[in-house]
Order: C-alpha cells, then structure tokens, then sequence
C-alpha cells in the first residue's frame, strides 16, 4: 500500500544535501524532527523543526550518546499501524508515529582511516542511529528508511509519483540497504578492534566494506560487479590515484593488486624492479641498474604476452622507462609515483591508466585474504612468508654459488606469486621462463622451457637463457622428473620447499646432474 509521510525524523552526520532535502520535505507537508545539530542546520535554513528533545522529554546528553533511545522515537517507529493493540499503546503512551527515517551514521569509517587514536574511534561509534535504522527497516511495511544522501533523489520522486506517499517496493529496497549499511557499520567496527588488538587469527571476524566503484561489469561482461574497500587503506590498487584513462575494470583491479603486491617484494632501497602481469600472473619480472633496464629484462622473457598487460615498478616511473613502455600496448602502469615528463609520454596515450601509490604494499604485513565458493567463504592469512638466505638448507653435494643464491631469493619471491604450479627460471635478476597454473608440476616445467627456447630465437641467441639458470618451485618436486627436465633446460640450481616422501630420490637426481639445491622449508601455493 503507498504510505503517506507526515511526520519525519531527520538525524544526520553528513549534512551534504539536507537542506533541501527539508525543503523538499515541508514543500510535502512533512513536520521535521531532528536532533541537536541536525535541527539547527535546518532551522538555519528557516524551516520549521520540532526538537527530538521535545519528543523524548529528555535532552540529548552523554556527548550525544543517548539522543534518540526513547520509546517515543522507537515506538513510533516500530509501532504496527494495522495492529489495534500497537494502536492502543501509541494512544496510551503519547506516542505519535514517524514515517520517515532519514539517517546517516557517525564517521566511524573515515574516523579510523585518518587514523584518530583509540578513544576518538570508540566515541564515532553510533549507537541511536543504527537502533533507529534497523528499528525503522524492520517496519518496513509503514515506514520508509533512507541511510544515505544518494537516496534522497529516490525518495523525493517516490513520494512525487505518489502524492507525498512511498509505495511498498520502496519501502523494501530501502530496508534492505539500511541493514546493510548497519551490518557494514559494525564490521567495520569489529575488523578495526581486531586490529587494534592485534587479533592474528581469522576466527570471529565479521566482513562488509564500502562499496568503492559499481564496475561496468565483472570477469567477462556478462557478470555484474563492484569494487569494495575493507576500510584497512593499505596501499595498493585500492587507494592508487588514478592519473589519466578510463575506469579500472574488474580484470584490471585483479591484475593491478597481482602486479603491486609482486613487486613490492623488492625493496626500492636494493634497486629498481619490475613485474609484468597478464591474468593475475608474471610473465616477466625483472631486476636491473636503472628502471628501463629492469623493464627490457622482464620484457624479454616473454615479448609476446605483455601486450595488454599490466606494469608495476618497485620505484617512480621516469620518462625513459614511460618512452620504452609505450611502444606497446599497455592497459595498466603503477609505481610509488611518476616523474612530470614520464606523465607527459604517457598523456599521448589515451587508453594507458596511470595509477601511483604513496608507498609500496609491506610483503610481510598481516593481513587476511577471502574466496568464495559456493555456500561459503575462505577465510585465511594473506601469505606473508618470507625466507631469508640463512633460513635455506643445502641438501645437495654441491653449494649454490653466491650468484646463483641471488638469483635464487629472486626465484623463490617471484614464486610467491605465480599460480600454481609455478616453475621459475631466472638468469642474472630476471625471469627467463614461467611456469605458471598447470596441473603437474612437470609440464610447468617444460612449459617455461620451452618459452625460454621461444624467446632465444625472438633475440637471436645461440641457446636459450635458461640455460645457466637457476629455478625455483613453489611447492616440492613430488617426483624426480620435474628436476630433471629443468636440468635438461639448462638450470644449474634449484630452490624449493622439500618435504616429498621422494626428497631423496629428487636430492640423488641432483646430485647426479650436478645441481645445488636448497630447501627453503616453506610453501606457496597460490590458486
Ligand atoms: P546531529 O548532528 O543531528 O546532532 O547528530 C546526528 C547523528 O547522531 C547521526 O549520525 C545519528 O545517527 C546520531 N544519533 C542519533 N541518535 C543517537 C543516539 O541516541 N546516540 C548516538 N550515539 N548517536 C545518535
């Protein structure tokens, strides 16, 4: 049934659009409640309100902490108004019904990412506003809620299309966006004293963000989608400032985090890097003196694949780097920031989205990390492993030389982020071939090979680079055959996790080919 409004309740943080919104109101013949800062804007603006103090009989105290917990405010928006019994405790009590509930709540969200202190962020915590708002959703059938300054367009023309009245469907849609509006409050009240305690475990947790961006559409163009922050502001593709081009799209987001969080495994202090990314995973990442250096070396591993990919430098993107870049067609590049001419070449090209961040994502922070699968969520720590060369283990006669323990440590973060099963060759700071996202272990071994061969005939090379390699493995070598095949590449040292029933077997096939290996004692799996 269309309802119409006559009385409303107006209780705002962020007055952005209220003024008009009361306007519009009184133009409807709405009589105007509010509380203490609300009512004064309104008032301000020569409107006619009635104190929610007057309605209570109790002024606004506490800091504001108890204004609208009354049953004058919440029987009136709780109240059946086909219900003879709710009738007769309204008539009883002196309860008069609210129709309309327009809130929007404490800044919690924003109080935490400015980053107040602890105290500051428990006292935007908003009590009456989500009571109201869940009180005012549940009764739904009467009453119409609005949580945010987006919807009050939407109201004011539901209530013209219907003489000052909302229609049902409304009312519904309304409340089911103010119950999640509420359940977002709390989780980000809950994920940010999880932080603040320094909870390290995924249990308990409660999961909601704020919705970011509506994407055009989401893995393929048949899917809905949209981008939503956790509230955390950690550095990444979520708070990147865009430079020029159109929207990121669902791929490209996936794509840019995969890139930033790869790279940002190499300290800008130890010299530029660079990771070149196409569906979420590496096709050539490189380490060099100068930063078009470690460009061309990742280029080089694969030129085929990174048309359409997407860049990420561990340091400011310069002019040459942006010149060498642009000779290909490229979707996405992010750096911790970008020098005035390198903006200048990237300009000329329309379709290249520029994104910087104020600093790399931390490889080793805490974090967790979510899937979906159906009925259900996974919820776990994000992989913050880390491995330093003291944490290896040699287990073959022969000890990797100090060059190849270099190139090693590169492999083994490279492998981090490769889907598995992941296989890595690198050569002199840059991956030679990848291996990436196969079912056995033996055929991502071939399959970088054989890439490597691909690329010795592209640069005119007597043999391919993997030859004097070192490669790296995300999880053991389950059987000696997969050793073996990148012996026969060319590899003369293995990084891995080691842990296999066969380890011996693997560790005597090296042994016998005359490779160093060493175990690093931790896995990566990434799927
Ligand atoms: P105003 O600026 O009008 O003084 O306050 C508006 C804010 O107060 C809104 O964000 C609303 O959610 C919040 N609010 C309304 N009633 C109560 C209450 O009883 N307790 C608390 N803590 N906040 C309230």
């Amino acid at each position: 049934e269309n309802l119409p409004i006559r009385r409303a309740l107006l209780s705002v943080s962020d007055k952005t659009g209220l003024i008009d919104l009361g306007h519009a109101l009184a133009g409807f013949g709405v009589e105007l409640l509010s509380t203490g800062g609300s009512a004064k804007a309104l008032r301000d603006a020569g409107l006619t309100v009635t104190d929610v103090a007057d309605v209570t009989g109790f002024p606004e105290m506490m800091d504001g902490r108890v204004k609208t917990l009354h049953p004058n405010v919440h029987g009136g928006l709780l109240a059946l108004r086909d219900n003879d019994d709710h009738l007769a405790a309204m008539k009883e009590h002196g309860i008069a019904g609210i129709d309309l509930l327009v809130v929007n709540l404490y800044p919690f969200e924003e109080t935490v990412a400015k980053g107040a202190d602890y105290d500051t962020c428990i006292e935007n915590i908003d009590i009456g506003g989500p009571a109201m708002i869940r009180a005012a959703a549940k009764n739904h059938a009467f009453v119409t809620t609005i949580v945010d300054v987006e919807d009050y367009d939407k109201l004011l023309g539901d209530m013209a299309k219907h003489n000052g009245a909302t229609c049902p469907k409304f009312r519904k849609r309304r409340a089911q966006i103010a119950y999640a509006r509420t359940a977002a409050y709390d989780a980000a009240v809950s994920t940010w004293m999880a932080d603040a305690i320094g909870l390290d475990t995924p249990r308990r947790r409660a999961f909601a963000g704020t919705i970011a961006q509506k994407l055009r559409y989401g893995e393929n163009p048949h899917q809905s989608a949209s981008f939503y922050l956790d509230g955390s502001n950690r550095p990444g593709v979520a708070t990147a400032v865009q430079h020029q081009g159109k929207e990121l799209s669902y791929n490209n987001i996936n794509d840019t985090d995969a890139a930033i969080e790869l790279v940002a495994e190499f300290d800008a202090a130890d010299g530029p890097a660079c990771a070149i990314i196409k569906h979420a995973n590496p096709c050539g990442v490189a380490r060099g003196k100068t930063m078009v250096e470690a460009y061309r070396a990742a280029f080089n591993c694969d030129n085929v694949s990174p048309f359409g990919g997407i860049i990420a430098l561990n340091q400011r993107l310069d002019g040459e780097t942006a010149e060498e870049i642009s000779k290909i067609f490229t979707e996405v590049v992010i750096a911790p920031g970008a020098d005035t001419d390198a903006m200048e070449i990237f300009a000329k090209k329309k379709n290249l989205r520029l994104l910087t961040v104020d600093a790399l994502p931390d490889p080793r922070a805490a974090a967790l990390t979510y899937r979906q699968v159906s009925g259900g969520m996974l919820v776990q720590d994000k992989d913050n492993g880390h491995i330093a060369m003291n944490d290896l283990k040699v287990v073959t006669e022969r000890k990797p030389t100090e060059a190849e323990l270099v190139d090693l440590m590169f492999a083994w973060r490279v492998a981090k982020h490769v889907k598995s099963n992941a296989i890595i060759y690198v050569k002199d700071g840059a991956t030679v071939g990848i291996g990436a996202g196969q079912m056995s272990r033996v055929d991502s071994t071939r399959i970088a090979a054989r890439k490597a061969q691909d690329m010795a005939e592209v640069l005119g090379l007597d043999q391919p680079l993997t030859v004097g390699s070192v490669v790296a493995s995300d999880a053991f070598f389950p059987f000696a055959d997969g050793l073996l095949s990148a012996a026969e590449a060319g590899a003369t040292a293995v990084i891995q996790p080691g842990g296999s029933m066969r380890d011996d077997e693997v560790i005597k096939a090296a042994n016998d080919a005359g490779l160093a290996m060493v175990f690093t004692g931790m896995r990566h799996f990434r799927h």
